[in-house]
């Protein structure tokens, strides 16, 4: 097991509390309730006691304790410059920290794990491929309630119940079923609306596997839709493509979004696009590296990330198609093309 002592750099001890970070780098599944310490003498996990069986097993070296009293648990270690995360670590966590931790110095750090997170080890990219696998079985199962008369948490319902029975952990997050004006929404969710004939509906969900997720968006036409709708789902895809075009090892980040931006603005309608083209994909949903036209990186193997262009349109409705992409050495692989 890696000791993780290279993420301490100028400090003496790291404190990680992000539970995707500490699942990263220690593997423990409930990560949500434990913090990762780090200094000289290795890794050690903090849980409460009903962790013990699972820690026991486990094989890092913990301490257990209430979390109030993880800091007093910590005390003797912290010497000399202790880092913490400072996005993830309450007032009141801090405020014990530094009442356990007398003479060592407090530093807040930001992003040193999300940063290794970015590029996918080949294990991690095999989980976020089966929870695409799952999402993608349980929309071709579901697709045959995506018809009029069928309310948006049903077709909601009946995506999330076919990925739990292919084996997914969970969602990745709650289902967005948008349909007609709802589309306009880009953070829609799923209501009791009916689907009508004439609509653009969106779906847009994902699978949860082994603490991995997956992310896709589809929009559909049910029957025909008028022209301006019309209009607007070809748009997206145009746009879609094109960003896609700019998607592989080397290529500037910011390219992309510029090459979709380019696409609607052609088509007049850059200004109800108020989102960025994607972002990263792994232990969380949302995570490193944003996909947006002001990004400065470029994407490199490894990568796992979306491109999704949308348009939402007030008082008419809107569209957004989602691939999930992995960067390989030479191009990118679409993992969500086949649905
Ligand atoms: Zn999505
Ligand atoms: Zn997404």
């Amino acid at each position: 097991m890696n000791d993780f002592t290279g993420l301490l750099e100028d400090l003496d001890a790291l404190l990680i509390t992000q539970p995707a970070n500490v699942r990263y780098l220690a593997g423990f599944p409930h990560a949500e309730d434990a913090w990762l310490w780090i200094d000289d003498g290795g890794p050690r996990l903090l849980a409460s006691p009903l962790y013990e069986n699972d820690l026991e097993r486990f094989g890092l070296p913990y301490l257990l304790g209430r979390p109030r009293d993880w800091p007093r648990l910590l005390a003797e270690r912290a010497r000399g410059r202790v880092g913490f995360e400072k996005a993830h670590l309450s007032y009141e966590d801090f405020q014990r920290l530094r009442e356990a931790f007398k003479g060592a110095e407090l530093v807040p750090t930001e992003g040193r794990v999300e940063a290794l997170r970015v590029k996918k080890r080949p294990e991690e990219v095999e989980k976020i491929r089966r929870a695409m696998a799952i999402a993608r079985d349980a929309y071709r199962e579901a697709l045959s309630e995506v018809r009029p008369g069928v309310s948006e948490i049903q077709v909601a319902a009946a995506l999330e119940c076919a990925m739990r029975r292919r084996g997914a952990e969970g969602r990745a997050f709650p289902t967005i079923v948008a349909s007609g004006e709802n589309g306009a929404f880009p953070h829609a969710g799923a209501g009791e609306k009916p689907l009508r004939e004439g609509e653009l509906v969106t779906l847009d969900f994902g699978a949860r596997y082994q603490g991995y997720h997956s992310d896709v968006t589809r929009t559909l036409a049910l029957g025909e839709v008028s022209p301006e709708l019309a209009r607007v789902l070809r748009a997206v895809q145009a746009a879609l493509s094109a960003a896609l075009e700019r998607v592989g090892p080397g290529q500037p980040i910011a390219a992309a979004d510029r090459a979709a931006r380019a696409v609607l603005e052609a088509e007049g309608l850059l200004r109800y696009y108020p989102h960025a083209l994607g972002h990263g994909v792994g232990l969380e949903v949302h995570e490193a590296p944003r996909i947006s036209h002001e990004s400065e990186g470029y994407f490199e193997p490894g990568m796992v990330v979306t491109i999704e262009p949308g348009v939402y349109v007030p008082g008419l409705g809107g569209a957004r198609v989602e691939e999930l992409v992995l960067i390989t050495e030479d191009g990118a692989l679409i993992l969500s093309s086949d649905l």
